[in-house]
């Protein structure tokens, strides 16, 4: 179960029509996912460099499509864009994880940070605002341990909109990532524009981080910028003990990868937590 986060379903690219045909039964059967129960969330570890404890944990959405085995976000989530879909998932994925924060706590782990995904289409509908605060009373989870990860696109779209659901949600006591920064069209105005308290920075600045010297004083650079705005910087990706290091050296705040855990679904997760509390 514990690989349930790697091995993701892969398409065929033989022929282009394949694909298409393919697309086209995914669709179908995605709109059936949510009622048929196969998705799933995983849970991956983020951990503070400085104390070596758990402080937070990312939600990573999974489908167990009945016949194509597990498939990636990668796959299915612009298709529920496209499909309006993502409305409807996005906020099953956003009460399952408030509900399941809320039974850690009653279980008696300590409170950490829950990271939920929010696409654009869902961010940008009229009452999102709204919404997050009903899962918030229905769940009765504390605002305090939600973090809502966004990308830089969202911020590109309707900025004032963007800027009054941040604010407004914030007020409550919600955190808000910055996720895969450094790999959209960033603007470092939006640093200064939206109060963000996290910044993840994406996977493909890590990977080569050992070897390649530009890519490590970009990344140094990341994590000063953001300390001068107060934010928190999580490094994503981080596979071996060596990134971890030089990480650590820049004074990255928190790491997740594959060096700490892959993304683990909920049992697994619980034993995650259950032994971090021993160390
Ligand atoms: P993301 O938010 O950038 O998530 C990080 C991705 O990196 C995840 O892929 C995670 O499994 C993978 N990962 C974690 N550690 C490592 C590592 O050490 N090495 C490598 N190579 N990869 C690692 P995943 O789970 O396949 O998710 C892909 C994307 O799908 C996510 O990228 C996110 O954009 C989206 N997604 C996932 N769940 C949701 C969701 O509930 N809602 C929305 N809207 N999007 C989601
Ligand atoms: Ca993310
Ligand atoms: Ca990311
Ligand atoms: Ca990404």
């Amino acid at each position: 179960a514990k690989q349930m986060g790697r091995n993701n379903y892969q398409f065929y690219t033989n022929t282009l029509n394949k694909e298409k045909t393919l697309l086209f039964e995914l669709e179908n059967s995605l709109y059936n996912s949510l009622e048929n129960k196969e998705l799933f969330l995983t849970y991956q570890p983020q951990l503070n460099l400085k104390t070596n404890t758990l402080e937070g944990v990312e939600v990573l959405l999974r489908w167990q499509h009945p016949v194509l085995g597990v498939v990636s976000p990668s796959k299915f989530i612009p298709l529920a864009e496209e499909t309006g879909l993502i409305i409807s998932i996005g906020e099953w994925v956003l009460e399952m994880a408030c509900e399941e924060g809320t039974r850690w706590l009653d279980l008696g782990y300590p409170p950490i940070m829950i990271a939920v995904n929010v696409s654009g289409k869902q961010f940008q509908q009229d009452n999102f605002a709204d919404k997050v605060k009903e899962i918030l009373i229905k769940t009765q989870f504390n605002p305090e341990y939600l973090e809502i990860e966004i990308t830089e696109s969202i911020l590109m779209q309707d900025s004032e909109k963007t800027e009054t659901i941040i604010k407004e949600l914030s007020g409550l006591g919600v955190k808000f990532s910055l996720d895969d920064f450094g790999t959209g069209y960033s603007s470092l105005s939006y640093l200064k524009k939206f109060p963000f308290n996290f910044i993840k920075i994406d996977k493909s600045f890590v990977t080569d981080l050992v070897t390649n010297f530009q890519d490590q004083a970009l990344v140094s650079a990341i994590i000063t910028l953001a300390k001068g705005y107060n934010m928190k910087v999580v490094a994503e990706g981080v596979e071996v003990e060596t990134q971890k290091k030089i990480l650590k050296n820049f004074r990255c705040d928190l790491i997740q990868g594959w060096l700490v855990s892959e993304p683990l679904i909920r049992e697994d997760f619980m034993d995650f937590m259950a032994s971090y509390q021993q160390k």
